[in-house]
Parts: C-alpha cells; sequence; structure tokens
C-alpha cells in the first residue's frame, strides 16, 4: 500500500477517534497519526540496504521495481517473499504493545501500527500476495542462521 494512501487512512482514524473521544489529547492523536504511516520507514531502510543510496525519490522507485518484478512472478506462479520489514513483524508489534502498557505514548504507537498492519495484509489479500511478506522477526532471523 503506497505511503499517500497511509496518511490519508491514518488521518481518517485519528479523526474518527477523536469523534469517538474527544477527551484525547491532541498529541496522542499526533503519535497515533505519524505512527500509521512511519512505520514503513523499514520499506526505506531495505531499500538503502539493497541499493545503497540514501535517496527517496531512489527508494520509491526501488519500490517501484520490486513491485513491477514481484508482479511478473507471481503470474508465473513464482512465490518468493520480499524484503525484510523488521517494524512489520510481529515480534516488534507485541513488544511496542507491552511497552506501551506501562508508557501511555506507545500505546498509541501501537495503535497507529496495528492500523496500518491491519491495512497492510487487507491490501497483500486483496492483491493475492500475502506470501511475499516475512511476518515473523524470529522466522526470518533463524532462516539467516
Ligand atoms: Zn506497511
Amino acid at each position: 500500500m503506497l505511503p499517500r494512501t497511509h496518511i490519508i487512512l491514518g488521518a481518517l482514524l485519528v479523526i474518527l477517534m477523536w469523534i469517538i473521544n474527544p477527551q484525547i489529547h491532541w498529541y496522542y492523536l499526533a503519535i497515533t497519526f505519524i505512527a500509521s504511516f512511519l512505520i514503513d520507514f523499514d520499506h526505506y531502510a531495505a531499500s538503502v540496504i539493497k541499493t545503497g543510496k540514501i535517496s527517496i525519490p531512489r527508494s520509491f522507485e526501488y519500490h517501484k521495481n520490486l513491485g513491477k518484478a514481484k508482479e511478473e512472478e507471481r503470474k508465473k506462479g513464482i512465490r518468493t517473499r520480499g524484503d525484510f520489514h523488521l517494524f512489520h513483524t510481529v515480534e516488534f508489534h507485541a513488544l511496542i504493545g507491552i511497552i506501551g502498557i506501562f508508557f501511555t505514548p506507545l500505546f498509541y504507537v501501537f495503535i497507529g501500527m496495528m492500523f496500518h498492519s491491519m491495512l497492510d495484509v487487507f491490501s497483500l489479500l486483496h492483491r493475492d500476495v500475502v506470501y511475499q511478506r516475512e511476518y515473523f522477526f524470529f522466522n526470518w532471523l533463524r532462516k539467516r542462521i
């Protein structure tokens, strides 16, 4: 899912949260909003690692080309994983969620992340490419050892 879609839907989420509970402090809404799209920073990090370039437009180009290559593979029946994205793993969500029990700002980061990941999974299911993502950090780690 494109960052702009996450930004728009993240804004709608915090507007809905504010309508449901106008007592929520604005910075908690801001944290939720920012978390709902900044979780994709790991996509940028993956492109920097793969290409050695820190340019954001290059990162978008990298992902556009990767998306095309993956789509060609899918059409041929080849089902491989894409880049590893640490912030999108179940373990990272759990870690932020647990810390969020004790540290309120991270609770709102957790809400933004969960919303983001839910949208990602819907998008992956819709495009029939749910196999492309590694959802578990320890799975990824185990394959590297
Ligand atoms: Zn994402």
